[in-house]
């Protein structure tokens, strides 16, 4: 559905409407008593190739901060369902977001804009609607880092301070993340449609998806499940691209996982410091179910949630259809485990490997676990020493020192010294992740003394994060003793 373009606002649409009824409902935004724009994105908006000066006007301010009388959209909060930690929830919703509507890139491509931390809604059972300013820096560094390491991600757009406070544990500044996606549908959404028990509405949603993300399917003449297919491609690629950087997600709840396989919803994530593989970092998962080295089986797991709710759409028998399904299914650990065996290989520098590669990889894996080593500085001084840095900085990672010297022969011994290599374990290899401690750090200076300055520079860091500069080679160091973060909490 169209908007008629008010005061040059760049939110021109609102597709969502088009989805049957039981899909969204409308939602105004709560008003804040004292808004400021604390970050814009202009980076970001560049990229899309639209101006920053709406964004940067008071009208776009009062718009985005609920403070407007003659808004210049009427938002909506969208549906879904969840399996949260495996257990269904029916109804969850859009409890604390409100969906502005899209902007049209300059190549065409329409981004959703949608508001997280703007008030209550239909769907938001007990909670405030709000967030801390806290876990809107959080998201911001953490899906900026994400998008400079070139994994696909919903992106942040901007953080406006509320001016109202917000109860958590304690009372703390509260704050909107204006957060920008290709959408914003979820497994969980189509859980929802298919709880409706109409086909007519999981049809229509799925329909949705086709036509204004995989339009290429249309023809198709099983589209169904060739979207199942593509997304199981999609979520394998992404899934092992944030294992190659270390990267846990933390809460892969059906809800939190995109149809387009963007990376969504940053609650209690994180990249690990020292390799261990099955770290987990979320306080409230008990049992590992999320972690690094379960993510790809979790993945699948979802994704067999999602083909449940496609069957009924399938011009098959029930038994048919299933099979057909399982077969897609089958597809995603073979695809994820050549994505990140083809990226290891790559963070080690090897070049055409062969089958002493890949042990020597697997190896050197379990080996860094024992010798308890960061994983991104092993790697980035493993790149460095392609380009004849000496070997210090890499051996003193090590806690068995013997071991290091030996480790490194053996890699001498199997790496090539073709020049493209060298760029490409450069990609492969970032200086910068958004560290915990760091990030923590950056968090404490700007709730407790409003100080942004740390946040600006880390923010910057991680959106180049393949480049170290003198002012910057601090966000490079794993945290000391006292600073290591061992969890991260639901902290909304
Ligand atoms: P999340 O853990 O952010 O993925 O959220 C899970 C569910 O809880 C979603 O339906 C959210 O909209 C809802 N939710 C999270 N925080 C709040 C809040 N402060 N107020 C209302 N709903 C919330
Ligand atoms: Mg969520």
């Amino acid at each position: 559905m169209d908007i008629p373009i008010l005061n040059d606002s760049p939110i021109t649409q609102q597709r969502y409407r088009d989805l049957p009824i039981t899909m969204f409902s409308e939602s105004n935004i709560a008003a804040s008593s004292a808004p400021s724009l604390i970050v814009l994105n202009e980076k970001l908006l560049s990229e899309y190739g639209i101006g920053s000066d709406w964004f940067k006007s008071e009208k776009g301010l009062m718009t985005l901060a609920g403070n407007d009388a003659d808004p210049i959209s009427s938002p909506v909060a969208m549906a879904y369902s969840g399996h949260q930690f495996a257990h269904w929830v029916p109804l969850l919703g859009d409890g604390r977001a409100h969906m502005l509507g899209q902007m049209k890139s300059n190549v065409g491509s329409l981004i959703d804009v949608q508001l997280k931390g703007s008030g209550r809604t239909h769907y938001s059972r007990g909670g405030d609607g709000r967030a801390t300013l806290g876990s809107v820096l959080r998201e911001y560094l953490i899906s900026e880092a994400m998008a400079g390491l070139g994994i696909p991600t919903t992106r942040s757009l901007a953080i406006i301070k509320t001016g109202d406070t917000v109860q958590r544990e304690k009372i703390t500044p509260g704050a909107i993340l204006v957060r920008t996606a290709s959408s914003h549908i979820r497994v969980g959404t189509f859980q929802y449609a298919s709880d409706t028990q109409e086909i007519s509405v999981i049809k229509a949603l799925a329909d949705f998806v086709i036509n204004h993300h995989f339009p290429e399917l249309e023809q198709h003449n099983d589209k169904y499940v060739a979207l199942l297919s593509e997304v199981i491609n999609q979520q394998a690629e992404l899934v092992a691209q944030w294992m190659l950087v270390g990267f846990i997600h933390g809460v892969m709840n059906t809800d939190n996982m995109s149809i387009v396989s963007e990376t969504i919803d940053y609650g209690p994530c994180a990249f690990m410091d020292t390799f261990k593989p099955n770290r987990v970092f979320s306080s409230i998962d008990r049992n590992g179910r999320y972690a690094w080295d379960q993510q790809a089986n979790i993945a699948v797991w979802n994704l067999s949630r999602l083909a449940e709710t496609l069957l009924p759409l399938l011009d098959l028998e029930t038994e048919s259809g299933v099979k057909v399904l399982e077969e897609q299914l089958a597809e995603f650990i073979p695809k994820f485990n050549f994505t990140l065996r083809q990226g290891m290989l790559k963070k080690f520098g090897f070049y055409q490997p062969a089958d002493k590669h890949l042990e020597f990889t697997s190896d050197s894996l379990t080996m860094l676990s024992e010798q308890k080593i960061d994983f991104t500085l092993f790697f980035n001084y493993l790149t460095n020493l392609q380009k004849g840095d000496d070997d210090e900085p890499l051996l003193e990672l090590f806690t068995e020192r013997d071991k290091g010297i030996a480790w490194l022969n053996k890699w001498r011994h199997l790496k090539s010294d073709n020049p493209e290599i060298r760029i490409a374990m450069r990609r492969a290899n970032p200086v910068f992740i958004a560290r915990n401690h760091q990030v923590e750090k950056a968090i404490r200076a700007a709730e407790d003394n409003g100080d942004f300055s740390l946040f600006k520079r880390l923010a910057k860091s991680l959106a180049n994060p393949f480049e170290v500069s003198p002012d910057n080679e601090e966000f490079q160091s794993p945290p000391l003793p006292e600073e290591i973060v061992t969890q991260t909490f639901c902290g909304t």
